[in-house]
């Protein structure tokens, strides 16, 4: 389907590579800022691991949001893409000591800790640089998201998180030591949710442990929910842009905030998975003994989210208008999984055309890998693009 991609400038780039709709980006960081403003106490932080193209971060910094990190490499790219470090959240339950020296050094707002020998590391480390670690801790609310069984995070029997029960230990052993402040609990249940119910159940259960709390007198500054929403792979053209309203409503009607207290949020694939593209040029169209195939040259080296997940990503031939037909989609590499769709329909496939991998702003370049010796896909941000554009480096 012919579209609204510039195919032109497209002709001149090498594939496969990532196409970034500055424009839809922007909107989606608008719509979000619209419903956060309505709410008291409401920060957004961008979860930098969907995505760390140095334009999007750009815009996403320009748009206010802070960052949440998952490693020291992540937290130093925030930190060179102009995000504030008193923006900067790093989570992750394997936090090697250069990662927390970076941390420290910079002075990033929070770390989410998930063990008790990290917070004492933490405390360590901190001590040695004659600093305060500012924590919260990421506790695990036994809650299964209704998602793909490889991205919930939530559940008890997940590596994520400290055990709801140790909750009032962990904040014992934090007031205890020196170099530490505690600041705040963390949650994050898993991703690509789109029922608010799963939302609903973490807010009961962050009730529920405030309550706790409250009876031995310990407030808690900041309450961070993590991020998870979903994003409608089905329909990108008709449903760009989340729900956010829902999404944010629910918290605010759910969860009860004590006076003065914040809540942060993480989201990622709701912010970039759609604004991203992947587009792939058709290598050769094989008639097999049952069906057709469109051989393309983008693999799971480049997009690893169906081979990975079973993900479905809507695909498309933006070089033809003609009557469609069915395909299975593949790429190159040589794995039986390098498969992007199964008897999808396109309009009629040749050698040469362009073909739209929608939906992949979201853990698409970022996850590329260099199996069979293959180039890491390029990203390119459609605000730096233009007629006659080519690009030198490529
Ligand atoms: C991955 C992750 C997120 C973002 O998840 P999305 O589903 O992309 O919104 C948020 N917080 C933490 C701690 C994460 O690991």
């Amino acid at each position: 389907m012919k579209g609204t991609f510039p195919t032109d400038i497209f002709q001149s780039l090498r594939t496969p590579f990532y196409y970034y709709d500055a424009d839809l980006l922007r909107q989606t960081l608008g719509a979000i800022n619209r419903e956060v403003s309505k709410h008291e106490g409401y920060v957004v932080h961008y979860a930098v691991k969907a995505n760390v193209n140095p334009g999007l971060l750009r815009i996403i910094r320009q748009a206010g949001f802070g960052a949440d990190c998952v490693s020291g490499g992540e937290v130093e790219r925030c930190i060179q893409a102009g995000f504030p470090s008193s923006k900067i959240v790093f989570a992750g339950v394997g936090k090697s000591d250069w990662e927390i020296n970076l941390a420290l050094d910079n002075d990033i707002f929070c770390f989410n800790v998930e063990s008790i020998p990290e917070l004492e590391v933490i405390n360590s480390l901190a001590a040695a640089k004659g600093k305060t670690a500012r924590v919260a801790f990421r506790l695990n609310p036994n809650i299964g998201a209704h998602t793909h069984a490889n991205i919930t995070t939530g559940m008890a029997e997940n590596k994520f998180g400290i055990a709801m029960n140790d909750m009032e230990t962990v904040i014992a052993k934090a007031a205890a030591m020196e170099n530490i402040k505690f600041v705040g609990l963390h949650f994050h249940i898993g991703s690509q949710i789109l029922d608010m119910g799963d939302f609903q159940a973490l807010c009961n259960r962050t009730n529920d442990l405030q309550a706790q709390l409250d009876r031995l007198h310990i407030s808690v500054e900041h309450i961070n929910v993590g991020g998870g929403l979903g994003v409608d792979y089905q329909h990108p053209n008709r449903v760009p842009i989340p729900d956010f309203k829902s999404y944010f409503n629910t918290y605010a009607r759910q969860l009860k905030l004590r006076p003065g207290q914040t809540l942060h949020f993480e989201l990622g694939r709701a912010i970039v998975a759609q604004c991203g593209t992947l587009i792939a040029r058709t290598l050769y169209i094989k008639e097999g003994a049952v069906k057709k195939f469109c051989i393309v040259d983008a693999g799971f080296t480049d997009l690893i989210r169906p081979a990975l997940y079973q993900a479905y990503h809507k695909i498309e031939n933006i070089s033809s208008d003609e009557p469609a037909e069915a395909y299975d989609v593949v790429g190159p590499i040589c794995e039986s999984t390098d498969v992007f769709a199964k008897q999808t329909d396109l309009n009629r496939c040749h050698r040469g055309d362009l073909i739209a991998i929608r939906s992949a702003g979201a853990y698409g370049e970022i996850m590329a890998s260099q199996y069979n010796c293959r180039r890491l896909p390029k990203g390119y941000v459609s605000d730096d693009l233009y007629p006659g554009f080519t690009d030198t480096n490529s």
